[in-house]
């Protein structure tokens, strides 16, 4: 069965500062429907923005920041069950580093722990271990991390679900004929350079830190699609009817 890695950001999880239920549920429904085509690897974000709910610090600050990731992660995970409950299905959560990736014995273990898992018919649901994490072992976005964890778990497609339609040639925001890109097998000079450039408050992610994951896994023969979450038909038309409607898609050549 072909193996996919998903990976939905805090913009699309979040509404006015809490988790966005009925997003989180279709994105659910999604993946209970796609179970039956492929192994199916959750990446997720939102652990900082539902923890923000019970524990208002100033997230800026390091420390803070962790506190709110570790007060968010069971309430993100408790949200996530209800609604896999919802369909039957089991999951199991698991919380990496950078380190994990830079250790062959640790990246090995992980493998084996996700192995175990779709072997077992459970969803491994992803996000960076925001709370011990020393600020030198984290990845900072969920967007490289779901890259180096599609590579390492050997899957063939990485699906970032966003808060835009995909790649445009210019920011759609500033720019009303900007236009997006269908397919990318060469990323345009330059285009990795810049800062993160998240649109939410809770996101840390942006355009650059999804190229960047395309850089990363096109450079591996491996391929991304960015699409839209909050309206999830173009990953649904992709995935279940191999029809590429929406949204971008990187491959090498
Ligand atoms: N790990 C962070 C969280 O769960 C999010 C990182 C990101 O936004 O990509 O809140």
């Amino acid at each position: 069965m072909k193996r996919i890695v998903i990976k939905v950001g805090s913009a699309v999880l979040t509404e006015n500062n809490k988790i966005a239920k009925e997003r989180m549920l279709n994105l659910v429904s999604l993946i209970a429907s796609l179970r039956k085509s492929y192994e199916i690897i959750l990446v997720t974000s939102g652990a900082v923005a539902a923890g923000y709910s019970a524990l208002k610090l100033d997230k800026s600050k390091q420390i803070s920041k962790k506190a709110i990731a570790a007060a968010g992660q069971p309430i993100l995970m408790s949200s996530y069950k209800k609604k896999f409950d919802i369909y039957n299905i089991d999951t199991a959560q698991i919380l990496l580093t950078e380190d994990d990736f830079d250790s062959r014995k640790r990246t090995k273990m992980f493998q084996d722990i996700i192995n175990t898992h779709l072997d077992n018919n459970i969803v491994p649901i992803v996000n960076e271990n925001d709370i011990t994490a020393t600020p030198e072992e984290l990845f900072g976005d969920n967007d490289q991390l779901s890259a180096y964890v599609a590579h390492s778990t050997n899957a063939e497609l990485l699906v970032i679900l966003s808060d835009i339609d995909g790649y445009y040639d210019k920011n759609p925001t500033e720019y009303k004929d900007a236009k997006i890109f269908k397919t990318i097998t060469k990323l345009p000079k330059n285009a990795l350079i810049g800062e993160a450039t998240p649109n939410n408050t809770f996101a840390t992610g942006g355009i650059i830190t999804k190229l960047k994951a395309a850089d990363f896994l096109m450079q591996r023969g491996r391929k991304m699609l960015l699409c839209n979450g909050f309206d999830l038909d173009s990953a649904k038309s992709f995935l279940l009817k191999g029809e590429h409607t929406l949204g971008t898609l990187f491959m090498s050549e």
